[in-house]
């Protein structure tokens, strides 16, 4: 086994996982794993980095497959007994103007950003070694979506005894009410994508708060964070930051030093603790 640290960034073929991949192999003293669902846009991530004269290793990991997961975890335990490092970056959105019904959108959107999301996390946390990182790639979204919540939603989703299972069940019944056609009515906002990062900030809190409980000693530091609006496929041409620019805040939360005990179970951006 070996005694080397080891990264995994989740969605990172493109984008801003590829460019947390690309600085963490130039600030991680350690095994870098670039994960993709698709081996050949995997591999050839790992080549334009290998041109830049950096190393990153590649695994398969399709975050909406739970065997893919657990190939993952089962290939982690094996080689390396553990992870010092997960960043939790792959998610999707459909664009603006996109025509598919709400209720698809919504369905879809949620099966990756939240439950596939929390599937890895489900599988990885217990991983995660004494003084690991976890970093949650949520959005501002979030915030926003949770301003159009009701009263009750908001109460429910800043709660600090929310239960995982609690979070589950409303993520779930989010996906219903928009089947049925009666989400607003039911007080969600009209945002799948939205929804699906309250769900992401949610559960990094619930997720600190059972560190705190259950391995108190670990020092393990859990955050969410914003990238900020990055020029990606995501989110098209305009957006003002570079790929390297939107790693930063995660890539800061993956690298706290060891004697940091902070920022843990926060919503960051800018590398700021955010209100939620
Ligand atoms: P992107 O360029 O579209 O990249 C998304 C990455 O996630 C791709 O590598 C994609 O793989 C991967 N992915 C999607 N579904 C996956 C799955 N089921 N399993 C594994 N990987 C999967 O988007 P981005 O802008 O870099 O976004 C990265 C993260 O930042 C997302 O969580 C996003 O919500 C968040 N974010 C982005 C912005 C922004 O302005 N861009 C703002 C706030 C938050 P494929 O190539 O196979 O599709």
């Amino acid at each position: 086994m070996s005694s080397v640290p080891v990264a995994v960034v989740t969605g990172s073929n493109k984008g801003i996982g590829f460019a947390i991949v690309r600085a963490l192999c130039k600030q991680f003293p350690g095994d870098v794993y670039l994960t993709a669902r698709d081996p050949g846009r995997g591999q050839e991530a790992v080549a334009k980095l290998q041109e830049e004269g950096l190393r990153a290793l590649f695994h398969q990991l399709d975050i909406d497959d739970p065997q893919s997961i657990r190939v993952l975890r089962d290939f982690l335990k094996e080689k390396y007994g553990g992870l010092n490092v997960l960043v939790n970056n792959a998610g999707i959105a459909f664009k603006v103007h996109d025509t598919t019904p709400f209720a698809v959108q919504a369905e879809v959107t949620l099966k990756t950003n939240f439950f596939g999301t929390r599937n890895v996390c489900t599988e990885l946390l217990p991983l995660v070694k004494p003084y690991g990182r976890v970093v949650n790639v949520s959005s501002m979204v979030s915030s926003s979506a949770l301003g159009g919540c009701s009263r009750e939603l908001q109460q429910k989703f800043r709660s600090d005894t929310i239960t995982e299972d609690e979070l589950v069940e409303l993520m779930t019944k989010f996906v219903e009410d928009t089947k049925k056609g009666v989400h607003e009515k039911e007080g969600w906002p009209n945002t799948a994508y939205g929804v699906s990062k309250i769900g992401v900030t949610v559960l990094s809190r619930i997720q600190a708060r059972m560190l705190n409980e259950k391995r108190k000693g670990d020092h393990i530091l859990l955050n969410a964070c914003c990238p900020g609006w990055v020029r990606t496929d995501m989110a098209g041409p305009k957006a003002t930051k570079s790929p390297d620019e939107g790693a930063e805040t995660p890539v800061y939360l993956a690298l706290l030093p060891s004697d940091a005990d902070g920022p843990h179970g926060q919503f960051l951006s800018n590398k700021t603790v955010r209100t939620w």
